[in-house]
């Protein structure tokens, strides 16, 4: 047996432990050859009269991440050309057979008629999980970092390698199918008392566990596999199973609103499923699996949620020449609402901050955030009082600016007023020693204009965090005219440093997410405006997956700073820059009646005390027209909602705000939560094709306004058959 993945070796009691462990690779991953090997593996363990039974586990810290998706990928592309050549039935049943490979794989295991059995530490997740699940025995180690899961419906897939049929044979079918919705990954002790796994033990004691399971004479037959086994939720048609599968409907419909095919097929596989034996309910889960791998939102989804978040997490935007940077100390001036969050993740990735404002009160305040951030992970159980001391301790909080001269990096986050910024500028660099990098946490002013204030426009950047700071995964990073690759480099090994996602964009009003979104808000103003009722409104938008209505949204971010930000726009470009209609509606909203949102508890929405928030009835009053919800067509206002945002974008990319399609589609989704199952922003342009999207929204600006006219570059595209990722394509 030719092995390079795996070694395998045999003991005095006849027990193989196959090691996997990837020749250069950090971690383990499902790739053809490894599922080679792990065949003649299994036909070695069932063949040999000497080998008792087998135990699988890593060479590795981790188990492994699952599999390979460029390899599914890869897939979808032959499928695609067999469909030219051969035709769909012939290219449909080869990828039918190809993608159940990995389940067939399981199965032999399974069945195999000898004891296989895991030995797991570190983090094993999707088809590495189901390779686990296949094994008759699974014991993990009780280490902090040890993961268990089923990630896949994350990137619009889901577990199509037995992970629906075991995991629904294991446990409560309700548990089951929150377990696969969430595709959250479990940690030891909970992945025990969910049934996921045997045993839990220390680090070194895995191996030898699972081997003295089979010593033992652990049977080589899975549960389900015996003649008397029983579902834990009894059978689907039973009076049991239709408390459960009604709800389950409503629960998926809820949390999805029909946007996730994936979702979908787990609810059907799982149904489907139990009510046949083994073997068929694996074909039927390939079925499905193969369907959904050849869902756009399947493709879209790998392509943003993997591939380019991956690859901009690892600093893909870097400038190569620049070298490594050590962020020992962070300066953040200014200790308000943000100043206190950046001060909190920068202390949390174990840099020195210095925190100034002010005075001493100010400073400390924001300091006191921490304290707070601290103290809720302490009573969840998710950090030590030790932890949050040392956190603490490395915050400085200070009205004094001299102690700035020992930063590497400043991040100031003063007042939105372009005179505080540019004194503030002024008096920050009399005091850092050369060579620092100057970051503005800005959202609205031009980086370019306060790097005015600096003696160094090079070294000067734009380091934009959205709010609330410790939650939101995305961070601007805003390049003005002049600056450099130095200062670019350090924002990228900061925003790493903090675990967060960074995109880098080019100075322009409103960057890349605020602008996107804006649209979104503006577009619920106009659907008001039109007489459309507001619940309509708000479900549209939540239907067309956005995380929130564009009411609610505005509730969250405050109609007085839409307000303001429409007047300062107003003053700048002149009074045809805004909607003159939507201003009176906001000043009718935030300086007559005082309804400014969330924070006041009123707004677009009441909020009572102790009760859920509900559309303020009187909003209705405030339109001039009413429609009648017959008169509405869902779809359209859907299609509204997103084609605006998603027009934005490209105009972002015509302009050269954006540079790299990947930052457009993972910045929409982590900074505005922009419909996941797109793919994001220019994704969802390209999941529909560009000429359709160009269609529609021509009729969308016939209808509704010149704010739907597609940009040049988009026609040009739709025309040509181009796309915003044609460059990376070429560059892979
Ligand atoms: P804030 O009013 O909560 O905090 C500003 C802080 O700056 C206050 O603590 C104030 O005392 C301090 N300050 C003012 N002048 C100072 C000076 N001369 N020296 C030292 N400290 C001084 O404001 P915020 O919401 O935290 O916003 C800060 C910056 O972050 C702004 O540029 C804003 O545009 C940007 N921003 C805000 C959000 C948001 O959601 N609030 C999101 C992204 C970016």
């Amino acid at each position: 047996m030719k092995l390079i993945n795996f070694r395998f070796e045999t003991d005095a009691d006849g027990i193989a432990l196959a090691t996997w462990d990837m020749p250069e690779r950090s971690m383990n991953v499902i790739t053809p050859e490894v599922m080679a090997e792990l065949k003649a593996i299994i036909d070695k363990v069932a063949s040999d009269e000497a080998i008792k039974g087998c135990v699988i586990t890593s060479g590795k810290d981790q188990f492994s991440g699952g599999a390979d998706l460029t390899m599914l990928q890869g897939l979808g592309m032959e499928y695609a050309k067999l469909v030219k050549t051969k035709g769909e039935e012939a290219a449909m049943s080869y990828f039918f057979e190809e993608s159940r490979k990995l389940s067939l794989l399981f199965r032999a295991l399974e069945t195999c008629g000898k004891p296989f059995a895991a030995a797991v530490n570190g983090v094993c997740l999707g088809g590495a999980f189901e390779l686990v699940l296949a094994c008759h025995h699974r014991v993990i180690s009780d280490d902090a970092k040890t993961r268990v899961g089923l990630p896949e419906v994350k990137v619009g897939l889901f577990p199509g390698a037995g992970g629906t049929q075991r995991v629904a044979r294991l446990m409560q079918t309700g548990d089951a199918l929150q377990m696969l919705f969430k595709g959250e990954q479990i940690k030891p002790l909970p992945a025990r008392s969910m049934g996921l796994v045997h045993q839990v033990v220390a680090k070194d004691a895995i191996v030898e566990t699972a081997k003295a399971w089979i010593k033992a004479g652990g049977s080589a037959i899975a549960p389900w596999d015996d003649k008397g086994f029983k579902l834990p939720s009894n059978k689907v048609h039973s009076a049991v199973g239709m408390q459960i599968w009604p709800p389950a409907n409503a629960i998926y419909r809820r949390e999805t609103q029909g946007n996730y095919p994936a979702a979908q097929a787990i609810l059907s596989a799982v149904y489907e499923g139990l009510q046949v034996p083994m073997d068929l309910g694996l074909r039927i889960e390939s079925r499905y699996f193969a369907k959904i791998l050849r869902s756009t939102e399947a493709a879209m989804m790998i392509r943003t949620l993997f591939m380019s978040m991956q690859d901009l997490n690892k600093g893909a935007r870097r400038p190569k020449a620049e070298p490594a940077t050590a962020i020992k100390t962070v300066g953040v001036v200014g200790a308000g609402f943000m100043g206190a969050g950046v001060a909190y993740v920068t202390a949390n990735a174990g840099m020195n901050v210095i925190l100034v404002d002010r005075d001493q009160e100010a400073a400390d305040k924001g300091k006191a955030y921490s304290h707070k951030l601290m103290s809720d992970q302490i009573m969840k159980g998710r950090a030590k009082t030790a932890d949050r001391e040392a956190l603490l301790e490395r915050i400085t909080a200070t009205a004094d600016y001299s102690a700035l001269s020992a930063c590497d990096l400043i991040i100031e986050a003063v007042f939105e007023d372009p005179k505080v910024k540019d004194e503030v500028i002024r008096k920050i660099e009399s005091h850092i020693k050369p060579g620092t990098i100057f970051a503005s946490n800005t959202s609205t002013l031009p980086i370019t204009g306060l790097a005015k204030s600096s003696k160094a426009a090079d070294r000067f950047i734009g380091i934009h965090f959205f709010s609330p700071v410790e939650k939101m995964m995305l961070v601007e990073i805003i390049m003005g005219k002049k600056t450099g690759d130095a200062a670019l480099a350090m924002a990228i090994d900061y925003v790493r440093a903090i675990k967060k996602t960074p995109i880098v964009v080019n100075d322009a009003r409103g960057f890349f997410a605020n602008r996107c979104v804006l649209g979104y808000i503006a577009e619920g103003y106009e659907m008001l405006l039109e007489g459309v009722p507001p619940a309509m409104i708000e479900a549209a938008g939540k239907q067309a997956g956005m995380p929130v209505g564009p009411l609610s949204l505005n509730d969250e971010i405050a109609l007085d700073l839409g307000l303001k930000i429409m007047k300062a726009t107003e003053v700048q470009l002149g009074p045809k820059s805004i909607d003159q209609r939507q201003k009176a509606l906001l000043i009718e909203m935030v300086e007559k009646l005082g309804r400014i949102g969330r924070k006041a508890k009123k707004g677009f929405y009441d909020y009572p005390e102790g009760a859920p928030k509900r559309l303020w009835p009187d909003l209705v009053k405030l339109q001039p027209t009413h429609l009648k919800p017959e008169q509405v067509d869902m779809q359209t206002l859907k299609n509204r909602l997103l084609a605006i945002q998603a027009l934005e974008a490209a105009r972002t990319v015509e302009e050269g705000v954006v540079t790299d399609p990947r930052e457009a589609d993972v910045g929409s989704i982590l900074g505005f939560g922009f419909a996941p199952y797109t793919g994001g922003t220019l994704s969802y342009i390209e999941g529909m094709g560009h000429a359709r999207f160009v269609e529609m929204c021509t009729r969308l600006a016939k209808a509704y306004g010149a704010r739907f006219k597609p940009n040049k570059h988009l026609i040009e595209m739709a025309k040509s058959g181009g796309s915003y990722y044609a460059k990376q394509k070429k560059a892979a």
